[in-house]
């Protein structure tokens, strides 16, 4: 598949022109403004021997004072910032992040994409997050490489199937499209799978035709050039080590590049939420784990659509560029160790051989893992906090890339006006009052 988001054009003018190097006039308007992307362009490059590339995005000098900082440069804190500047006009904005912006787990999942959760509050901003995904490429002039191929859950087990009916039910509701499909449709969709396992035979599946995949890391790279090129800054290997509060109100954060001030601090960092609490001084009721994932070798195209196994835990789908993408369990223990370890991929293996035996013979290429944020209810956090004018996103644990646009126009209208319809229900204090959104079911097998 083509990707016309990687590719991005110098504003050149005058003499400077034949020599491909943007004069001082041409740098002030690529400042201010990014060229668009398209086929055209793209043609126009490759007659003048790609010379006219510019930078997808600025590495400025952090400012002394912002209007709004957001920590974390994964795709759940540029999605906030993107949508702090396109819906609510906020663009004097800094994103400060410790590493490179999507090394977290934003460019280490597999990429799933669904929306077929059972409680109201999550269809909601899930489907709000698929919906967006539809249309991400043409908004952000960036190709992410939606694939809307289509998602099943396997239902293995008699308690499965009643749990994915319920489902489907709910998300007719809801205004979802999934419906439960037969073993027999199953094999159609995907004919290398073994619907007759002796000890997991496919008893059907939950079926949601517009799920399916992106590419993780245009997702981010899109989102980080569309806020450069609404002004905003995006700051890398700048670590954030402390909060500073007036009282009980933020007024800005120490990091490794200086002191910065701001009005508002959206913290979004994932799998370090609670460290960050830490420094604000609350505590947050979040777990960090390592999950892993792993990938084969290339094969020729075998399957178009994404199969989970959430009983014998595992889940796969194709890339594009023929790798089986394969993820498995989260480490059973809390830490902070972003790496893959071999019993994982052992025991990942082991359990999808019996439902798809061809992948007994493939030679796995990689793995790796990630450290997520785990809530109790396997819902995540959108929310104010204790400390004034700052706001926590988190708690997505191993299913939030799915939600990247979502939870960033929900996080983004949180800040820019103190509340969000999308996540009214998500408040850190819901754990406090009994008050659960429980989809340990639709969050089963980590993804
Ligand atoms: C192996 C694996 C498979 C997964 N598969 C799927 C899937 O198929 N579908 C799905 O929907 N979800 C999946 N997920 C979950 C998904 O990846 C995450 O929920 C999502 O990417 C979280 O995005 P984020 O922007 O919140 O976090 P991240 O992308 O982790 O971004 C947080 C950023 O904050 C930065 N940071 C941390 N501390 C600081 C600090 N002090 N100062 C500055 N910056 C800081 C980090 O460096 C990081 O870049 C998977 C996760 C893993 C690990």
């Amino acid at each position: 598949m083509s990707q016309v988001g990687c590719v991005v054009t110098h504003w050149i003018v005058g003499n400077e022109q034949d020599k491909g190097i943007p004069n001082a006039q041409s740098k002030n308007r690529i400042r201010n403004h990014m060229r668009r992307y398209s086929a055209f362009a793209i043609a126009r490059e490759g007659a003048r021997y790609h010379t006219g590339w510019e930078r997808a995005w600025k590495s400025p000098e952090p400012k002394k004072r912002y209007d709004a900082i957001i920590v974390g440069a994964g795709g759940h804190g540029l999605a906030t910032a993107y949508y702090l500047g396109k819906n609510h006009g906020i663009k004097n904005v800094a994103i400060l992040e410790k590493g490179w912006l999507g090394g977290g787990n934003t460019g280490r999942n597999t990429t799933i994409i669904r929306s077929n959760y059972l409680q109201d509050p999550s269809a909601a901003i899930y489907e709000k997050a698929r919906s967006l995904y539809e249309t991400m490429s043409q908004d952000l002039n960036y190709n992410v490489m939606f694939s809307p191929r289509g998602v099943m859950m396997l239902a293995q087990t008699e308690h499965e199937i009643r749990g994915y009916e319920r489902t489907a039910h709910a998300n007719a509701l809801q205004g979802v499209a999934t419906e439960f499909i037969s073993p027999q449709r199953v094999k159609e969709l995907v004919p290398i799978i073994n619907i007759h396992g002796p000890r997991y035979p496919v008893l059907g599946a939950l079926w949601q035709p517009r799920g399916g995949t992106a590419r993780h890391d245009a997702v981010a790279w899109g989102y980080a050039r569309a806020c450069s090129n609404m002004g905003m800054d995006i700051i890398q290997q700048c670590e954030v080590t402390g909060v500073r509060r007036d009282g009980d109100k933020v007024i800005g954060v120490d990091t490794t590049k200086g002191s910065i001030d701001c009005d508002k601090l959206g913290v979004v960092v994932a799998g370090h939420s609670g460290v960050l609490a830490d420094m604000a001084g609350f505590r947050l009721p979040i777990e960090s784990v390592a999950l892993q994932a792993l990938v084969s070798e290339p094969i020729k195209p075998c399957m178009d659509v994404v199969v989970m196994a959430n009983t014998v835990h595992g889940y796969m789908s194709q890339s594009d560029k023929g790798e089986m993408v394969i993820g498995g369990g989260a480490d059973g223990y809390n830490n902070y160790t972003q790496r893959g370890s071999f019993h994982h991929i052992e025991e990942t293996v082991r359990a999808l051989v019996e439902t798809f035996p061809m992948i007994s013979r493939l030679k796995m290429l990689r793995q790796w893992g990630g450290i997520v944020d785990m809530t109790g209810d396997r819902s995540p956090i959108i929310s104010k906090t204790p400390v004034e004018n700052m706001f926590i996103n988190c708690g997505w644990g191993t299913g939030g890339f799915k939600a990247i646009p979502g939870s960033g126009w929900a996080m983004a209208e949180l800040m820019a006006k103190g509340a969000s319809p999308l996540a009214d229900e998500f408040t850190m204090w819901r754990f406090g009052e009994g008050k659960f959104i429980d989809e340990s079911v639709a969050a089963g097998v980590a993804h």
